[in-house]
């Protein structure tokens, strides 16, 4: 979940710009800005923002708070129901559901700490874009391997790129489907911004059309079919990919494929499309939604 300093930051620059902006005077000599002072309906507008910022991360902190609750609650009624159907020491019972509250608190543990890049030991580089690196990774505590996308952002704010990036990190958040890559955690530090994603093991559809030149007919309808899939499930939660090429297809362990890299997806306001499709009905044309 954002820091509640990420919620209200996103309100700060516009106010630390008007008072803070340097300009050269008519010698070249550059000196502060005069405050330019705000209008009463934008002071009220920012703090109503503001208010709503905060409303907002009070309501998904409780809200998710809650649900962990409930989550946890209902892994000890589980483990208590099977327990009494089963055939165990009251003894046993006890020491099973103590092992259980003990992993409960450790995942709390974990969940409370900040991952960042010393979490990570980095391994080979599989992929080097116009914004940053993919890497394979180790996670220090547990020995598993990620693959690690990181972004420079001096890169993304040069190029206007800050609204593809944010795409890109709450479509891999909020998606979940066996077609795409998984994002495990994201987090950032002054100058990159780091996604920890599964490691796909298998390649990327473009090496493997390097590899076999030409796939037989059944290849190509079962990669089509993965990928048809893929792109199904994004527009399920409104967003269009608009980069779909071999390069961006992934294989993982089993040769399934995997939608990745979402650095130009967009999220989509359908109420639009709806309003478009009405005036191609209006030519007698039918869509189905
Ligand atoms: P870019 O925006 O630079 O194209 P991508 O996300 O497409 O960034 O990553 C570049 C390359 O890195 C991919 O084509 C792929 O070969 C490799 N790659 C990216 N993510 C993964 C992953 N999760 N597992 C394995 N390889 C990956
Ligand atoms: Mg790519």
């Amino acid at each position: 979940m954002d820091s509640a300093r990420s919620w209200f930051q996103k309100f700060q620059p516009r106010d630390r710009l008007r008072s803070s902006t340097r300009k050269k005077d008519s010698m070249g000599n550059s000196g502060r800005e005069d405050p330019q002072p705000i209008s009463a309906e934008e002071a009220s507008n920012l703090t109503k923002q503001r208010v709503a910022a905060a409303k907002q991360y009070i309501e998904n902190h409780y809200k998710e708070q809650m649900k962990n609750l409930q989550e946890r609650r209902e892994r000890r009624n589980l483990l208590e129901k099977k327990l009494a159907d089963a055939d165990v020491s009251e003894e046993d019972q006890n020491n099973l559901l103590k092992f259980l509250e003990k992993k409960e608190t450790e995942y709390m543990r974990l969940q409370r700490h900040k991952m960042g890049a010393d979490d990570f030991e980095l391994l080979t580089m599989i992929g080097k874009g116009a914004f940053g690196e993919v890497r394979v990774c180790r996670e220090k505590t547990t020995g598993s391997v990620y693959a690690m996308k990181k972004l420079k952002k001096s890169e993304m704010l040069r190029r206007g790129q800050v609204e593809h990036v944010k795409a890109e990190r709450n479509l891999l958040a909020e998606v979940e489907s066996n077609c795409i890559v998984k994002l495990y955690c994201s987090f950032q530090d002054d100058e990159y911004l780091y996604l920890i994603m599964e490691y796909l093991p298998g390649g990327d559809m473009m090496t493997l059309l390097m590899r076999k030149d030409t796939l037989t007919d059944d290849e190509a309808r079962f990669y089509v079919a993965e990928t048809v899939l893929a792109i199904e499930s994004i527009h399920k939660h409104n967003y269009i990919h608009r980069d779909i090429k071999p390069d961006n297809l992934l294989l993982d362990r089993y040769g399934h494929l995997r939608l990745s890299d979402f650095g130009l997806c967009k999220p989509l306001d359908c109420s639009t499309i709806e309003e478009d499709f009405s005036v191609w009905r209006k030519h007698g044309w039918n869509f189905k939604k």
